[in-house]
């Protein structure tokens, strides 16, 4: 029996609790334990301070030259700060929380602290501080545990199942592969992942489990591709020009080259027979909706209902009034709105008027795919900010009607060549530039000296030009939610103190509420905050004219990809747009990457940069990118691999080996069992 087969319950000491655990994070086969690889590992060997390197995750040792001292703000968050000597450097250490600590950190004592070093402040952010010089430690895997799982519950249970098991873990790959890339077999690769001596096992057990994942997924990826072009289900429509004609003689502007393009590949996949399965993507204001207003019209005109969701009542809402203006020169055509908020008597009587085919096109929130919605006969399902919604949620959209075609959105341009390999089993149309008479939004980079002179633009934007302001405060990585909101907090009382009797300052952040976070919002819309202090929370496709302004704290933290999506906030009015980075970073690199921003508004050309640059805290390496995840690879920072994968997926695919060579029977065995079992495209 393969381990993929054999439960977590067979491993020794997992009893009812664990077991319940380790299932609500999807493990449930010795395979799924075996193959939940560390996230990252943590290095508590000391390093020489010289060869670290920026936002790297170091330990150091050394000895105090300046005693510490505590601060304390919110509620009962304390700062400790204090410095060290190493060699001739002085390095300044912060903590978070750990006042208590205050009278052992005198001058002279010697400290072991780990943590994220900030090489051009030469500050370290502190996670782990020992007294003493602890130089002993070692390769220590961190896992992302949920369900109060500890790590050393999860390393023993890997070591009792690794012992166990470890001859029955099968090498998956051919042979031929294995030699012509020198990689390690399977289960040293799991050996070395899990309970590595040395970096280098932990580089060869990350070549070889990337290289296997990536090439399993372009595997499956072709063979998706072709089911999908063999298989005619969908329906061909047939669209009443005159209408669309009508329709778009009355929009107040011609489309642009770039849409015509774009509306005229999604025509032609409604027209055929197969199903639509596209992904339309453009930057923020490129006029998708547009194109997706024409799209539903060609379906509704041949017969059809449409719909189109999206991720907040914000977002769907301003959709209803663009599409309500659209639509109002075809009177026939009934629009709908439906979200958590229509109840009762109105809800039922819309559901009753969707299922009878008396309403042509629904616009709405998840609501859309709650069961209680049935459509007559739903022809094209748009989905906007597609990356916003679960796998399973855009699965239930798709069950609204038989064989629909599906149109996705999304503001997050990603380069063709990713695209190819990211979502081989999609269609892909890019809106590449922004309809013409756009006002360019200015960008700026400062250091934090001059942050008293922005404030003072500021206050000139705001007194003179009634603007209103984004400002945006640094993203660190998702496990650290609190640093972030403290982060936030400090940030939001700086401001509310600068602009007493000014303006009104907003707070929002990622432990507030849904409806909170709404209420915020719609008092920003409103103009009742005129200054929006944010996390990275705040609503990717969210209108508000008026705000002409953004503010980007550390701005170096960002991925250029994000920090295009935000500065994509300002410049939607007829005013000229401003967009301010704040960032002291001295490095090259990084002053590189912000350069590109300050000179480019275009997202296609940014999204290049960055897939070529990768800086830290990279915007495609995070969920919000909507690319596939995987156990251990990631398609941005292993695009090499990538590459070579996809070469090698291709030439098995071409040969009749990947069908009869018995070498290829573990992958075969694999692409037929996840096709089988995952939500994928046309399920
Ligand atoms: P997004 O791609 O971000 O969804 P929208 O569809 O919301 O962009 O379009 C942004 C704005 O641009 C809207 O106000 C829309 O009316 C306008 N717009 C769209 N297409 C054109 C065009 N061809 N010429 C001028 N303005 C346009
Ligand atoms: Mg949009």
């Amino acid at each position: 029996m393969s381990l993929n087969e054999i439960s977590v319950a067979t491993v020794k000491g997992i009893g009812p609790t664990l077991l319940e655990k380790l299932q609500a994070s999807h493990i449930h086969t010795v395979a799924d334990l075996l193959e939940s690889y560390p996230n990252r590992y943590d290095s508590y060997d000391i390093i020489d301070l010289n060869l670290a390197k920026h936002e790297e995750k170091i330990t150091i040792a050394g000895q105090i030259v300046v005693p510490a001292t505590n601060s304390f703000y919110g509620r009962q968050q304390s700062k400790t700060q204090f410095s060290i000597a190493i060699g001739d450097a002085i390095i300044k250490v912060i903590i978070f929380n750990r006042a208590f600590l205050k009278n052992k950190l005198v001058m002279e004592a010697p400290v072991t602290v780990t943590g994220k070093w900030d090489l051009s402040r030469k500050l370290m952010t502190a996670t782990t501080l020992k007294l003493g010089i602890h130089d002993d430690d070692g390769i220590v895997p961190a896992y992302r545990l949920s369900h109060d799982l500890t790590s050393k519950t999860f390393q023993k249970m890997l070591h009792t199942a690794y012992t166990h098991y470890h001859r029955q873990i099968n090498d998956d790959l051919p042979q031929h592969l294995i030699e012509r890339y020198r990689l390690i077999s399977a289960a040293d690769a799991i050996k070395f992942a899990h309970f590595p001596e040395n970096n280098e096992q932990v580089k060869q057990a990350a070549r070889r489990i990337k290289y296997e994942e990536l090439l399993k997924f372009q595997l499956k990826l072709h063979v998706l591709k072709k089911k999908i072009k063999y298989t005619k289900t969908g329906f061909s429509k047939e669209a009443d020009d005159e209408k669309i004609q009508h329709f778009m003689n009355q929009l107040p502007f011609e489309l642009t080259t770039e849409q015509h393009r774009v509306l005229k590949e999604i025509t032609t996949d409604l027209k055929d027979a197969a199903r639509m399965n596209r992904l339309l993507q453009g930057d923020v204001g490129s006029g998708k909706t547009v194109v997706a207003a024409i799209a539903l019209l060609f379906t509704i005109t041949a017969g059809y209902q449409g719909a189109i969701m999206a991720p907040t009542e914000i977002l769907a809402k301003q959709h209803l009034t663009a599409l309500t203006n659209m639509f109002a020169c075809l009177p026939d055509y009934r629009l709908a709105f439906l979200s958590s908020n229509i109840k009762g008597k109105k809800r039922r009587d819309l559901l009753a008027e969707l299922a009878a085919g008396q309403i042509h096109l629904l616009v709405g929130t998840h609501s859309l795919i709650q069961e209680e919605v049935i459509f007559s006969q739903l022809g094209l399902a748009v989905i906007d900010e597609q990356h916003r919604f679960g796998v399973d949620q855009r699965k239930k959209l798709r069950q609204k009607g038989e064989a629909i075609d599906i149109l996705m959105m999304s503001a997050t341009p990603i380069p063709r060549t990713l695209a190819i390999s990211a979502f081989g089993d999609m269609d892909v149309s890019s809106i590449k530039e922004l309809p013409l008479g756009r006002k360019p939004i200015q960008t700026f980079v400062i250091g934090d000296t001059k942050l008293a002179d922005a404030q003072k633009f500021i206050k000139e934007q705001i007194l003179d030009k009634g603007q209103q302001v984004y400002i945006i405060t640094p993203l660190i990585d998702e496990s650290e939610v609190l640093e972030d909101l403290r982060h936030a907090t400090l940030v939001y009382e700086l401001w509310k103190d600068a602009f007493k009797n000014i303006a009104t300052v907003g707070l929002m952040h990622g432990k507030l509420e849904k409806s909170e976070k709404d209420e915020i919002m719609h008092d920003f819309a409103e103009n009742n905050i005129q200054i929006l202090i944010s996390t990275t929370v705040i609503e990717v496709g969210v209108n508000v004219p008026n705000a002409n302004l953004i503010l980007i704290y550390d701005a170096n933290r960002f991925g250029l990809s994000q920090l295009h999506q935000l500065r994509g906030r300002v410049g939607r009015g007829t005013e000229h747009a401003y967009c301010i980075l704040l960032s002291n970073a001295t490095n090259a690199e990084a002053k590189e990457r912000l350069g590109v921003i300050a000179a480019s508004n275009d997202g296609f050309e940014i999204a290049e940069a960055d897939l070529k640059l990768r800086g830290p805290g990279d915007f495609f390496g995070s969920k919000q990118s909507g690319l596939p995840t995987f156990k251990m690879a990631n398609l941005i920072e292993d695009y090499k691999i990538l590459d070579v994968a996809r070469q090698d997926a291709y030439e098995i695919m071409a040969s009749d080996e990947f069908q009869h060579n018995p070498d290829f029977l573990p992958l075969r065995d694999y692409v037929t069992r996840t096709i089988a079992n995952e939500n994928h495209q046309f399920d």
